[in-house]
Formats: structure tokens, sequence, C-alpha cells
């Protein structure tokens, strides 16, 4: 019968405002193009593209880079269209029906989502109220669920906040379920999870080319895990996933990604400033954030919000989500914007 899937139907296709922003503040990109240097040395590359031949069949050489700057081997890395879709390809490998997928709340929208599209059973698990993980709660919530997959999200996307490598670690060595941890922004933030790949097989981290390495357009993430993991997960995702265009554009980056210090250390200082400066505004609070954007909280959020849009900037409003009421998420922008933030919020 002519009928979607069930569940479909009730599902909410994700979504956000299109608009064109003179300062777009929404989605926790990089405020900048690349680096010069970068951006000429990616077109000349793509000028020798055969655009008639078909890419290597699973990003093999991109693969083998980023596994050689872990001392992994390629069949420990998985490559994406973004990291969105190795995120989905594991809920699909590791959840499935009758399977469930717990992660934080509030934390990315989508994992929600993805643990619906592959039938399992969404299992939101709620942060505390200053938004840190209770790390007990997380595995009992895990164990009643007998979770496929326990998804955490470092530093945690929109909150900002961290949770220390020994709490992961801890939340790895008393769970059997498959534990992923999203590092979308972990250039901002600095520590990581990997040292626990050697010493559990059933730890994977997740990243993304679309944050501080400026790639968003191209589409690119990748996922670093056990050989075992990382080959179930493969065979979830399409052969040839990956464009040439992006191969070629994302293993520029990641060769000359030093070129990015400078950038990254401003956005960090730009982070500070704004921490402080809209910290000291009557009404407004700000979460300590290890990230590129701040969380804010203001009784007076929509009308906030609002005053942004008239001048131009585009930030995210979570007033109305579950756990983030009042709340609005602001990308940490070049220091010109930053100053119209800090006007706006000043009134
Ligand atoms: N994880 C988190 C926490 C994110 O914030 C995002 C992007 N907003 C993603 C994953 C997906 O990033 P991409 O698909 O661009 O790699």
């Amino acid at each position: 019968m002519f009928m979607p899937r069930a569940g479909l139907e009730a599902l909410q296709t994700y979504s956000v405002a299109d608009t064109d922003w003179a300062i777009r503040l929404d989605a926790n990109e990089r405020p900048t193009d690349l680096p010069p240097a970068v951006k000429a040395r990616i077109i000349e590359r793509l000028g020798l593209l055969p655009f008639n031949r078909y890419p290597e069949i699973s990003a093999q050489s991109l693969k083998a880079v980023i596994a050689a700057e872990f001392g992994l081997q390629a069949a420990n890395v998985l490559i994406g269209n973004g990291s969105s879709e190795i995120l989905e390809a594991l809920c699909f490998a590791y959840g499935g029906a009758g399977r469930s997928i717990v992660y934080p709340s509030p934390s990315f929208s989508m994992y929600g989502i993805y643990a619906k599209l592959a039938d399992s059973q969404p299992v939101p698990v709620a942060l505390q109220a200053d938004y840190t993980l209770d790390a007990d709660k997380m595995l009992t919530a895990a164990e009643q669920a007998a979770a496929g997959v326990i998804l955490l999200c470092n530093p945690n996307n929109p909150t900002g906040t961290v949770m220390p490598p020994e709490q992961i670690e801890y939340i790895a060595a008393n769970t059997r379920s498959l534990v992923v941890v999203d590092e979308a922004y972990h250039e901002f933030y600095g520590r990581t999870a990997v040292s626990l790949l050697g010493k559990y097989p059933h730890v994977a981290v997740a990243r993304t080319f679309s944050k501080a390495y400026g790639l968003a357009a191209a589409r690119v993430g990748y996922l670093l895990a056990s050989e075992a993991v990382a080959g179930t997960i493969g065979k979830v995702l399409l052969p040839y996933n990956i464009n040439a265009l992006t191969l070629i554009t994302a293993e520029t980056v990641f060769g000359m990604r030093r070129e990015f210090a400078g950038s990254l250390a401003e956005t960090s200082r730009e982070r500070e400033r704004l921490t402080a400066a809209l910290g000291a505004v009557a009404g407004i609070h700000v979460y300590p954030s290890q990230t590129n954007f701040l969380l804010v909280k203001s009784e007076q959020a929509p009308e906030l919000v609002a005053r942004f849009r008239r001048r131009g900037i585009g930030v995210r409003d979570f007033s109305a989500a579950p756990g983030l009421a009042g709340c609005i998420r602001i990308g940490v922008g070049t220091p010109a914007e930053n100053d119209a933030v800090l006007e706006v919020a000043a009134g």
C-alpha cells in the first residue's frame, strides 16, 4: 500500500531557519572562509580532478592520513558525509528494532531523530541543572533500557558544557553498550576520549570538519573506532559516500591544519571576552563554554532574539525547547560581529 513506514509520519523533519543573516551566529560555523593559502591549494587540486571518474570507494586515502595522526590504522576510521551520516549509520548498526539509544538531554537534537530513523527507542537522560552529566544516571538508564548505544556529546551542544575524560572512562568501564563520544567541538576544548580506544573496543569517537576546520559546505566527518566497530558500521554506509571534491578538500585541510591555529586561538579569546561582557549585562546568565558558541539565558529571551534579528544577527532560539527555557545559543563570530552582539545585548 502507498503509505510511509510505521512511525515516519509522526517524525518531524529537522529544519533550521534558512535566513541569510548579515551576521550568521546560528549554526556554530567558522565565522570566516578558509585561510587563503588553504583555499588556493584546494582550488588548485580540484583543477586536476578527473570529474568523469568515481571517487575512491571508501575514502581510503583520507582514512589513512587521519589514522596516522592518531597512531591508528585505516581500518579504525570511517568517513561520513558530515559526522551526521556516521552518527545515523551507527544507530542503524547498533540500534534497530527493539533496541534503544541513550543520550543526554538537552544535547544535539538529531540524536533522537537518528534513533527513530533506525527504529530504535530514543532514551533522553536529563542533564543536571547546571547542564553537567550524571554518569550513574546515564548508566542506569542504559542498563534499564538495554541500550545498544550510549551517545555522549563532548563538549555538549547546545549547552557548551564538558564531561572530563575520566567521566567518560567511568561510563565505558561500566557498560557493555557501544559508547560514542561526539567530539564535534573538540578543537575548542582540547581534551578527548581518543586515548580510551585502545583500552575499550566498545568506545568510538566522532569528529567533524564542519566547525573548527571551516568545511561545513563540504560535508565531511569521521569516526575513530575499533576495527570490529568500524567494520560493522561501515556495512551501513553506501559505497562512494564521499564525493571526490570533498575528499580532496578534506585531505588538503587536514594536511594544512596548522594554518588554523591562529583563528582557533582567536575564537577561544573572543569566547572568553563575550562570556565576560554578556555576563555583565543585567538579566543575562552565560553558561561556561568550551566551544565556539555560548548558551545564554534571559527572562526576555524572545525579545532579545527579536532585537538580534532586527540587527541582522542570526542566533538559535532554544527558549521553547525542553530543558532550555529562556535559552539562546550564540555563535562566537569575528571580533566585529561579537561587538555587534554585545551592542544589541546591552540594549
Ligand atoms: N554533532 C554535533 C554535536 C553537532 O553540533 C553537529 C552540527 N551541528 C553535528 C554533530 C553534525 O555535524 P556535521 O554533520 O556537519 O559533521
